[in-house]
């Protein structure tokens, strides 16, 4: 499938009802679900067992099925959220499981890769990332982890002694809907982490 078709099937998926702002229930923008997965993709990083972590309503989770991933296990802790990845994934007939958990106490074996855009924050002393981050590293081979801009020193340190491989500037072009600036565009910044442990 080319990228571009992914991007516009990820589009079509049903959001967050009512987000959370204590998870940082923010679905992760179709373009850059693209840009990780298939950055993924051409490593040969979604052939095996796939884990997307605090999976939201699904996209991440069912891109990567869309993709070819042999299976996929998308974990998350709160339950409307899985409904609506629940049924995106229906919608699309792409075959995912859903699991109802804390990330930092689920257990799963067998994961080659993970694939995440965990909550941010990390800076700023919250345990949201870190959490994602630890489990993250201990499960999987290899992991596809989105983050703000400017995290690479304490993703480094973080992860260690997993490897940050590459890190991927991502910039994504935010429509805003303003009644008389219907054109105004705000870039946000963010980067793609390829960590590996082996
Ligand atoms: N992966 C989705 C959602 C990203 S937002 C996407 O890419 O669109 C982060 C997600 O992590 C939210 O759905 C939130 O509910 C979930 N989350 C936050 N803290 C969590 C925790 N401790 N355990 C499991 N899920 C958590």
């Amino acid at each position: 499938m080319k990228k571009r078709k992914l991007d516009m099937i990820l589009e079509q998926l049903e959001g967050f009802s009512a987000p959370d702002p204590r998870l940082e229930q923010y679905a992760t923008p179709a373009p850059i679900a693209s840009e990780l997965l298939y950055s993924a993709l051409l490593r040969g990083d979604l052939e095996g067992t796939v884990c997307d972590l605090g999976c939201g309503t699904g996209i991440l989770a069912i891109g990567a099925a869309l993709l070819g991933a042999r299976s996929v296990v998308g974990v998350e802790l709160d339950g409307s959220a899985l409904k609506t990845a629940k049924e995106n994934a229906r919608l699309l007939g792409v075959d995912i499981e859903l699991v109802r958990g804390e990330v930092a106490s689920i257990a799963l074996k067998n994961v080659s890769s993970v694939i995440m855009n965990p909550p941010f924050g990390a800076q700023k002393g919250s345990s949201g990332d870190r959490a994602f981050l630890r489990k993250a590293t201990e499960m999987g081979e290899v992991v596809y982890s989105i983050h703000n801009a400017g995290s690479e020193g304490f993703i480094r340190r973080f992860v260690e002694p997993c490897k940050v491989e590459e890190v991927q500037k991502i910039a994504f072009p935010l429509k805003r809907s303003f009644k008389f600036h219907s054109r105004d565009v705000k870039v946000i910044e963010v980067e793609l982490y390829r960590i590996f442990c082996g």
